[in-house]
């Protein structure tokens, strides 16, 4: 048999060990915020990784990490490491988050219990992305059990925090190389679709200053919020502008190549009706597209205010409050053929390489120049929303596709 249908088989063959351990997963809620269960869940993922012969490895995020992003630092923040060491010179890095999003809305099923329902396995997280998990570790699991011989070694690491940005869990442990990787797997878009990076994202304030005064004497001050109608016009001129400009990378829907610019998600002023207004404020979300950068996107943002501060006499001040660049790996990359060609043997179809609108902890090796793509099992698309599941199916096709792509790799 070739190698692909051992594994086919092998996987095939383990859907009640598969079941199970998403079920076990699902069980321990590790609801963040605040971040619970972090503890036992890295000690069930831990006692599994060692039974299939891997060695192990838990670092905690330091409190003075937390403590730098405001994240209560009360709840230990637990990485999980391990290691299939081939004694080969490439490293392929496996990654994947077990905290989940709270259990809001409506559930028909019990969030925690991980109920079974024709080949549906529900529970929060059971999406995103404790079913992936189990993949990750059926994948290694198989190779090791057929006595397969990959050509990289192996690492997988199972981190806290994704659901909050990731920097007190796998974005750290990547800045401070606490890992391996040549290549990396994390998650991403399912079945034929794989994802290879991300949009950019740039979050701004933009003051508008003005001078208060009583309503019934208007002329003594000045209108911040007439201020902000200037500003804001003349930003909404800047995204006819920037809109003009579409990424070289496909999407899964092509209205997402262009950058987009939302205003006033966020809004702030002075509270009070017979005032003229001394400070009105608003927000700004920037989404880059991989052809644009952090600094020219600002850059063309103060341009707009500086000019619009001209003409109307105004003054603004823009902020930053988060930043995070476009990543996007060439879909030519080693680790991009290699997901390729097993998604084209699991599924019988051509793979797309797609960029997602929305960042995943991937990102953190793809700034760090680390080719990286995302695959995951797949659900209802009710990840984070009600009634969460993950068909059982995809669970084992996912691992096929994982296991052939460790094999893929050089
Ligand atoms: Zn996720």
């Amino acid at each position: 048999m070739n190698v692909y249908n051992l594994i086919k088989k092998e996987i095939n063959g383990r859907k009640s060990y598969a079941v199970n351990l998403t079920k076990r997963l699902i069980r321990i809620p590790t609801v963040n915020p605040p971040g619970e269960g972090y503890g036992k869940i890295t000690a069930l993922l831990e006692k599994e990784l060692k039974k299939i012969g891997l060695t192990t490895k838990r670092v905690v995020t330091p409190r003075t990490v937390l403590k730098k992003y405001n994240i209560d630092d009360r709840l230990p923040r637990v990485n999980l490491i391990a290691d299939w060491q081939r004694g080969r010179k490439r490293t392929l890095h496996i990654n994947g988050h077990y905290d989940v999003v709270p259990v809001t809305g409506d559930w028909k099923v019990s969030p925690f219990k991980g109920l079974l329902r024709n080949g549906k396995l529900y529970g929060r997280g059971a999406e995103d992305m404790k079913g992936t998990i189990t993949s990750m570790i059926l994948a290694v699991s198989t190779l090791k059990r057929l006595d397969m011989l990959p050509e990289v070694n192996v690492q997988l690491s199972f981190t806290p925090d994704e659901e909050i940005g990731g920097m007190t869990g796998f974005g750290w442990l990547v800045k401070e190389d606490k890992i391996r990787a040549d290549y990396g797997l994390s998650e991403g878009y399912t079945g034929k679709c794989i994802s290879c990076g991300n949009k950019g994202i740039m979050w701004a304030r933009i003051e508008c200053r003005g001078k208060s005064a009583h309503a019934s004497v208007p002329y003594k001050g000045v209108n911040s919020f007439d201020a902000m109608i200037e500003a804001a016009n003349a930003l909404k001129k800047l995204r006819v502008r920037i809109k003009k400009r579409k990424t070289a990378f496909k999407m899964k829907n092509d209205r997402d190549r262009f950058p987009s610019m939302v205003l006033g998600g966020e809004l702030e002023g002075d509270n009070k009706v017979n005032m003229v207004p001394s400070r009105v404020s608003f927000s700004i979300d920037r989404r880059l597209i991989p052809e644009e950068n952090l600094s020219s996107a600002k850059r063309e943002i103060e341009d707009v205010l500086k000019s619009c501060s001209k003409k109307s006499g105004h003054k603004f001040k823009m902020r930053i409050l988060a930043q995070d660049p476009a990543v996007a790996v060439n879909p030519n990359a080693m680790i991009c053929r290699a997901a390729g060609s097993a998604v084209k043997k699991v599924f019988k179809s051509t793979p797309k390489l797609l960029l997602m609108p929305g960042g995943t902890d991937m990102r953190y090796l793809v700034k760090k120049g680390i080719p990286s793509v995302g695959y995951s099992a797949r659900g209802g698309e009710n990840w984070h929303s009600d009634n969460e599941f993950i068909y059982i199916k995809s669970i084992l096709d996912t691992a096929k596709v994982y296991a052939m792509t460790v094999m893929n790799l050089k």
